[in-house]
């Protein structure tokens, strides 16, 4: 019987366990922190060996294959030792890939991952199909394959969970965009983390789909250097196309094959032009499973916003407070603040990824005018916005910076958290930090 050692028990790693417990393996997992108690509790229940708090390497050396969290870098000092001595490390979904015969829909990208997801399961379900879905909400894939039965999963995937697939292949692809981000993972090279992004197309073949955005200069120069076998499905809000969707005046189209289906921007639940792309790569997917359009007309417009996106809190004294914590890089608080019509109080702050503010000027001219610095180290913002925008405070909690934004902020105004950064150094990551501002805005 061959060893399977998993590092990392979270919501992944947890999951491939069980399922390599289904599949009779010996099972060992390893976690260097502390395992959350339902996760522990799990791994009691399928009786599966574990440790918490360190890693025993003569427990971890000897296995046949090792399945990795994504959150565990290539190069942690375990992981170094296990490459050297050729053991063969997989992601989850690598892992999960080989005992599924689901049809699998597979989304990444810098920003939009999540929204994106949630909307084609949106589709799928309301379509009355058997769908699972697996990312950042909810169960993870290999879990629901242990336990489950569906026959099309909507995954989200990281790129860290890409660089440990091998053999997986997705019948549909998106890519939704390509923006600088999480650049510490990969040596700071740009290229590195583009191919890494582009590995979701990896093993298709031409009755499969890849869905892009043809406005993303980063996706198509990169597109325009390789080979994709499956079938390409632009989506893009400046020109026509054959196949795919784009906006035509008031409305989004989306052609595939001889069918096309159109609808009012105006009518999509999700607002803002973010939400104008996310929206024209779920429905292309609903195209290509064949939703019918009123199916996918009534779905894009009855689907709720996910938490901690651009999140209407409340409104207080005629201030309105959103939360949009999961703006962890640059890209995504362009967005948040573009799509804003009212002057905007903005809270930004967290662990910098090596991030140029420099895109975000012209916005923060026009439409901020003041900005609350929630971070430890926040010398890049004064750095980049210092002279632009009129008033700029530091803020070290959660409480005290909506207290000042409340302050900063006049009736019609907005308070917005779109933090530009990660939320490592006050938080324990952006729920945690989306949490604590709604409860400080409940508050006031
Ligand atoms: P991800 O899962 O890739 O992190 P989310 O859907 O959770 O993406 O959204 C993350 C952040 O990016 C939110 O602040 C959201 O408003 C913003 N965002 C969502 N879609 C896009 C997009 N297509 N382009 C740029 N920003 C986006």
């Amino acid at each position: 019987m061959s060893r399977i050692v998993i590092l990392g028990g979270g919501e992944s790693g947890t999951g491939a366990a069980v399922l390599a417990k289904k599949q009779g393996f010996e099972v060992f997992l390893s976690d260097s922190g502390k395992i959350n108690g339902e996760y522990a509790q799990m791994l009691r229940k399928w009786d599966i060996p574990f440790e918490e708090g360190g890693h025993s390497e003569e427990l971890i050396l000897n296995a046949d294959e090792v399945i990795k969290s994504p959150g565990i870098p290539n190069t942690a000092p375990l992981i170094r030792k296990l490459s050297a001595q050729g053991t063969h490390i997989i992601s989850e979904i690598e892992f999960a890939g080989r005992y599924d015969r689901a049809r699998r829909i597979c989304i990444t990208g810098s920003n939009g991952k999540t929204t994106t997801t949630s909307l084609i399961y949106h589709l799928l379900k309301q379509a009355g199909l058997n769908a699972g879905l697996c990312g950042n909400i909810g169960k993870s894939y290999a879990y629901q394959v242990a336990t489950e039965d569906h026959d099309i999963y909507v995954l989200e995937i990281s790129s860290f969970q890409l660089d440990n697939m091998y053999d997986f292949k997705a019948d549909i692809a998106i890519i939704t965009n390509i923006t600088p981000d999480h650049l510490d993972r990969y040596n700071h090279d740009m290229e590195e983390y583009v191919k890494a992004k582009f590995r979701i197309t990896r093993n298709m073949d031409s009755e499969d789909c890849f869905i892009f955005c043809s406005d993303d200069e980063i996706t198509i120069n990169h597109l325009n250097k390789i080979v994709v076998k499956a079938k390409q499905l632009p989506f893009t809000q400046k020109t026509e196309v054959k196949e795919g969707a784009f906006v035509k005046e008031d409305k989004i189209v989306i052609r595939y094959q001889d069918s096309e289906c159109d609808m009012y921007i105006r009518d999509l639940a999700l607002g803002g032009r973010h939400n104008v792309y996310n929206s024209m790569a779920a429905a292309i997917a609903a195209k290509v499973m064949e939703i019918d359009n009123s199916t996918i007309r009534e779905a894009l417009s009855s689907f709720q916003p996910v938490e901690h996106r651009l999140e209407k809190v409340a409104s207080v004294g005629g201030v309105m407070y959103i939360n949009d914590s999961k703006a962890t890089n640059v890209d995504a608080a362009w967005y948040a603040l573009e799509c804003q019509t009212q002057p905007v109080v903005w809270i930004v702050g967290g662990t910098d990824k090596g991030n140029d503010y420099s895109s975000l000027v012209p916005l923060a001219k026009e439409k901020v005018k003041a900005m609350v610095c929630m971070g430890l180290d926040n010398h890049k913002f004064h750095e980049s916005f210092d002279g632009i925008v009129p008033e700029i405070v530091e803020a070290g909690s959660a409480h005290e910076a909506v207290q000042m934004a409340s302050r900063l902020a006049k009736k019609g105004d907005v308070v917005l958290l779109s933090p530009c950064c990660a939320s490592f150094d006050l938080f324990k990551n952006y729920e945690d930090r989306g949490e604590q501002f709604k409860a400080e805005v409940r508050k006031l």
